[in-house]
This record gives C-alpha cells, structure tokens and sequence, in this order.
C-alpha cells in the first residue's frame, strides 16, 4: 500500500483510474509470495492483454526478477522497474520498453502526504529480511533487511498527521529488525509517541524472537493498540525445525500468556499443511493451539514456492486435510475471540472507517453500528456483543 501510494504521488502530469478501460497504461504492483500468486499474475497480464490490446503494461512489486522477468522476455510486458525505481514512475510512463531490475538494498526515503480513501495511515519504516524460513521467497526478492532512517519516519508521521491522519501503523518485511544506528524499533517508538501527536499507533506484524521487554513496556503505553500480531507460523515444535523458524512453541506459549495478562488482543499468522504435518503432530499442534490466548488468526493453507528449500519437500497433507485444519483452527479462534470482547470490563475506543458505520476499537476488532455517524472516534461502554462481532445500538 505504502509503495502504490508513492508511485500514485509521482505521477506528475498523470492521473490514476481504477477501470481499465479508461486507462492508457496499468501498473500492476506485483506480489509473488506463493506460486499462486505468480499464476494469478500471469493470468491477469493475458486477459488484458485480450480484453485491451493496445494497453502499456507496465511491472513492478517483488515478482520483477520472477515473473515479471519471465513475461517481459515473452513480450507481454512493455516496461518493468524495481521496487528502488519507483518515484521515477512518471519517466516510466512515457519511456520505451526497458527492463529496470533496480538495486535491492535501496532504501526509501519518500514522504508521503496521504492515502486515498483511508482513515489509517500505513507507514513503512523497514524493508528486506535476514531469516530463512524455509518456504519463504521473500528474503530473496525484497533483500536484506535495512530501516528508514528514523528523522525520514518521524517527518513522514508529522506530515500524514497535518494532513489529518490520527492512527499509524507501522510495516515492513521483517519490522523487529528495525535499527537505524542505535535506533532500535523500541527506541523508534518511544520517539514517535513523545511527539504526542497521533491518537493511535498500531504495530504491523512482528516476529516472536524479536519481541523485547523495552519493546513490551513501550506497547504497552495507552496511545498503543491493545493488540499485537505475533506472527507464530505453526504450534508444533517439529514442524518449527522444518520450516527454520526461529521461534518454538515453550516460548511463545509465555510470551502470550504474558501478552494476554497485560491485556493485548493477540493475533497470528499460521500455515497448516507444511509437508510432515502427520495427524499425530497436527493433534500436537491443536491441543498447544488451544492453550494460547489468541483473539485473531490468519491461517493459510501451505502452497509450495518454487526455488525456497521446503519446495524439496514432499508435499504430504492432501488438500481437503488442509482445508479442515484450517477450518478447525479458525473455528477455535473465533471462539476465543468471542470470549475475549465478552469478557472486556473496558470502553472501547473506536476508530470509525470511511464508510460511518463501522470502525475497529482497541483491541482490532470490528464493531458495526446501525446508525451512520460523521464521527471520527467513539469512547462507548454501550455495546452488544454478537458470536461475529460487536454491535453498536443507536447513534454511536
Ligand atoms: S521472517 Fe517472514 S519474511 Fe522473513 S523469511 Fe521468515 S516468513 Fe519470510
């Protein structure tokens, strides 16, 4: 989102559409995380160049050196940039065919001034990463890990905020490794909240080995989130080892439980289905999954990424077992996350979205309302909890 928006605001002379076939050129921002989403861009790529063929297509995102190398020799791309290149977008657009791979240690120093149609402000201070998980691709499309400078993240957080922003949340590939000097991501946020100037700061993201007690006493201050999003990956220390993961279960069992005796909402990422997942240890895995205080999950069912080392691995969880786990573990969570807001003795504090009837409060969960409202922030006790989610009655 942060990378769509800097190219949107060097545009210069141009303007944006979202259909098609009013534009002269698309810029497709690229992904290329799971094979799926490779297969997904190239599917994209042929219908237009079916539905429009006169259209420029243009190529950026993390699948330049993948797919987008691929399409570009197959002819079926006009113009490819790196993610470095991007503010150059406006050269681009006029420019002959050309291949730009770009520089994968660049670091971005844009300052942004808004984001279209959000009421949350995204804001990227590091990219890249130094772990090797072994199904990911990423550390070797996005590059190493390296942070933007903290003067350039605190610039770009005051000028979002003149520009009427009052909820940030911070991003990046791998945020816990943040280190500007002697900057760390828990210095980098003692600064931005002793500016005293955003309603709500949120955290994006963070690995569990990289969570430190500075970092906990600091989220822990009320302009934070009462929420954090650990990104676990799976609960069985066997399948942890396959994927080189750094965290282990143990630690992220009391890590949560600490979490949650501090009150944090806790989210995570999962993949079920990594090969070797055997009915004995996905058992394993659900019976540790219980004992964590998880308020929200974000499960995906493996897909192997071609040139990762878990791609080597035979893939031995069948589709409709996958499909279960992960209906299983959503089901679980949903449970916990309804107990959760159940057992909530505080207000809640609702950041309300574009549309009016609707925000997320503290603990990032949605609440709706019946009535719209221009509102931008609601502190209420009065509210109803639902299996789904949490209702509002009347005016917010
Ligand atoms: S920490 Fe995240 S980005 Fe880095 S290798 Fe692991 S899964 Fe990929």
């Amino acid at each position: 989102m942060f990378d769509t928006q800097i190219m949107i605001e060097n545009l210069g002379e141009y303007t944006t559409t979202n259909n098609e076939s009013q534009a002269d050129t698309v810029v497709i921002n690229s992904c290329t995380v799971t094979n799926g989403a490779d297969t997904g861009v190239r599917q994209y790529v042929s219908k237009l160049k079916k539905d429009y063929p006169e259209i420029k297509i243009m190529f950026t995102g993390c699948g330049v050196d993948t797919e987008g190398k691929k399409l570009f020799e197959a002819g079926k791309l006009d113009f490819v940039f790196g993610h470095s290149e991007k503010t150059k977008i406006s050269e681009f657009l006029s420019a002959p065919k050309a291949f730009i791979s770009g520089d994968k240690e660049h670091i971005d120093t844009s300052v942004i001034t808004g984001f279209e149609g959000k009421t949350k402000a995204f804001i990227k201070i590091q990219e890249g990463c130094d772990f090797s998980c072994s199904y990911c691709i990423i550390p070797s499309v996005r590059g190493h890990s390296r942070s933007i400078p903290a003067r350039v993240v605190i610039r770009q957080i005051e000028k979002l905020y003149e520009n009427g922003f009052e909820e940030f949340v911070f991003t990046g590939t791998n945020v816990g490794s943040y280190r500007d000097g002697e900057i760390d991501l828990a210095k980098l946020l003692l600064s931005i909240q002793k500016l005293g100037i955003a309603k709500r700061l949120r955290m994006g993201s963070v690995e569990p080995s990289q969570i430190t007690e500075e970092f906990l006493e600091i989220v822990s201050g009320d302009i934070f989130a009462k929420q954090l999003h650990i990104a676990i990956q799976h609960s069985s220390n066997r399948i942890l080892k396959a994927m080189s993961r750094q965290n282990r279960y143990e630690d992220d069992l009391a890590l949560f439980e600490k979490l949650s005796s501090l009150g944090f909402a806790i989210g995570t990422d999962y993949i079920v289905g990594f090969p070797g997942e055997s009915d004995e240890i996905w058992e394993e895995a659900l019976k540790n999954i219980e004992a964590m205080p998880l308020t929200h999950i974000h499960p995906f069912i493996y897909s192997k990424r071609d040139h990762t080392e878990a791609a080597t691995l035979k893939a031995d969880v069948n589709g409709v077992t996958a499909k279960e786990r992960l209906h299983t573990l959503n089901e679980i969570v949903k449970q916990k996350n309804y107990l959760f807001r159940k057992n909530l003795q505080s207000p809640l504090i609702i950041h309300i979205e574009e549309s009016g009837k609707s925000g997320f409060d503290q603990y990032f969960n949605k609440v709706t309302f019946e009535t719209k409202t221009d509102k931008k922030w609601v502190t209420t006790t009065e509210y109803e909890v639902l299996a789904e989610q949490t209702l509002l009655r009347g005016e917010p």
